[in-house]
């Protein structure tokens, strides 16, 4: 490592595999997932990239070093990256996109908006995924209005908004009127958080098909017919399992 060579903490790099949600649901992809968060929200389902008992598994990697990896196991067939978390806004990935925008790749970024960065600009997609009140966490939308404002007309934007109930729902009614030029995806929430190994996580398919349910029946009767109600796809195929 040279002096001042930037270096991020990975949590797991992995694929390709498909985008399980929002709206690249179905794209493959090479997920980069970096470890911390300035939230914690009740029923975080990345606990790994998330918990400080998990700090340890981080590991620093420069941006040859991440690029080597996800080359590696993208064939250098040039895909769309997922930079994930945690909330992969506190790391500096401006450079990583540079890198991986000179090969021919494609990033996608998914966040929480409560850090705004300027390399926001340089991502082709930007999901903003502000967190409902069954989370825990208070949104704090000036923090959210930079994101979208250093974002400005790079990426392409969409908002994403999990729902497990009335509170939620009225939540994303309200974030979705306040920026109405932004498509907007809702997912049913997922109840069950990972235990700490991650791989035997039992899912609740059955709550999680409830809840698509009733959220279907709430868009439909209240006219909401701009918005898209997708389930985390890669929760019904894999549940909670790491690394797929
Ligand atoms: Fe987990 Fe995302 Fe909430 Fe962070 S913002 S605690 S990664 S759900």
């Amino acid at each position: 490592m040279t002096a001042g060579e930037t270096q991020i903490r990975i949590s797991e790099i992995f694929g390709p595999t498909i985008q399980g949600e929002g709206v690249l649901m179905g794209l493959p992809t090479v997920f980069v997932r970096t470890g911390g968060c300035d939230y914690r929200c009740s029923w975080c389902d990345t606990l790994h990239a998330v918990a400080s008992e998990y700090r340890d598994h981080w590991l620093p990697m420069s941006i040859d070093a991440i690029w080597r990896e996800v080359t590696r196991l993208s064939g250098s067939r040039p895909l769309t990256v997922s930079l994930s978390g945690g909330n992969p806004a506190i790391q500096s990935l401006g450079g990583l996109i540079e890198r991986g925008h000179r090969d021919g790749y494609r990033f996608a970024l998914e966040t929480q908006g409560s850090l705004a960065k300027d390399w926001f600009a340089d991502l082709d997609v930007l999901v903003l995924s502000p967190k409902p009140p069954s989370s825990g966490m208070q949104t704090d939308w000036d923090a959210f209005d930079a994101c979208l404002r250093l974002a400005g007309n790079g990426p392409r934007i969409t908002l994403k908004i999990v729902v497990f109930d009335d509170d939620d729902y009225a939540y994303a009614r309200t974030a979705a009127a306040r920026y109405t030029d932004l498509p907007v995806y809702l997912q049913p929430g997922n109840h069950t958080p990972p235990p700490p190994d991650c791989d035997t996580a039992k899912v609740d398919v059955e709550g999680i098909m409830d809840r698509m349910l009733w959220l279907i029946d709430r868009v439909t009767a209240d006219g909401w017919f701009e918005v898209h109600v997708l389930p985390q796809l890669h929760v019904l195929l894999w549940g909670n399992r790491r690394g797929v």
